[in-house]
């Protein structure tokens, strides 16, 4: 589904540059016709000279900067890219969870659901800031990871304890498979070992809960 959608805008991408490179050619060479017409009716003998290819005379750029070292410039280069792998990291969505609704028709967390959250998290905000930090004060809202208006289930595998800030701030965003992973990581100090089955919030319905107990997820 994620990848479809991926492929598509690169696609996108590429057929629209194409397209703008072509049009911005076809207008190079309407100028030059142009140009050369002009020159027929004023100085004939030098029209021919006027090439119609608008690219004449343009050459890749070299490195005219005696002064900085290439060196440098390949390390400027490797630095963007290990940043651009950083920002598609950091922006990658979680996987769609794989659930048989487009929208759980059970919207709102039980009571015995904020129960069990307070006593996994110790009834703190499990918020993290910058991914490491957690935040300090009492969970207050139970947050659908995945969340609920996009196929996120109603279950205590989609289920987050925050406090009313950051469950305001994350609204109904899907969160990064990186965010995901870090939740899962700083979860395994504080998650009571007895309830590793549904620590990892992946989205999905809860099986004890779901309306095809045992069989797996229906189609
Ligand atoms: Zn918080």
């Amino acid at each position: 589904m994620g990848a479809h959608r991926w492929a598509r805008h690169a696609l996108w991408a590429v057929a629209g540059s194409g397209g703008m490179g072509t049009m911005g050619y076809v207008g190079g060479v309407c100028i030059r016709v142009h140009d050369r017409l002009l020159a027929e009716t004023d100085s004939p003998e030098f029209a021919a000279d006027i090439s119609l290819n608008p690219l004449s005379g343009w050459h890749w750029p070299v490195w005219r900067m005696p002064h900085v070292p290439a060196g440098w410039l390949w390390t400027a280069l490797m630095a963007a890219l290990v940043v651009a792998l950083v920002a598609i990291m950091v922006c990658w969505p979680m996987r769609k969870p794989d659930n048989p609704f487009d929208r759980d028709p059970r919207r709102l967390f039980s009571d015995a659901d904020r129960e069990f959250i307070k006593q996994c998290t110790g009834n703190q905000c499990e918020h993290r800031m910058c991914g490491l930090i957690r935040c300090p004060r009492m969970g207050e809202q139970m947050d659908h990871h995945y969340p609920w208006s996009r196929g996120g289930a109603t279950s205590r595998r989609n289920l987050v304890w925050l406090c009313a800030k950051h469950n305001r701030r994350k609204s109904d965003r899907v969160p990064s498979r990186l965010s995901t992973w870090l939740l899962v990581r700083a979860r395994e100090s504080y998650w009571p070992r007895g309830e590793r089955a549904v620590m990892i919030p992946d989205g999905l319905a809860d099986m004890a809960h779901g309306p095809d107990d045992g069989v797996g997820v229906g189609a």
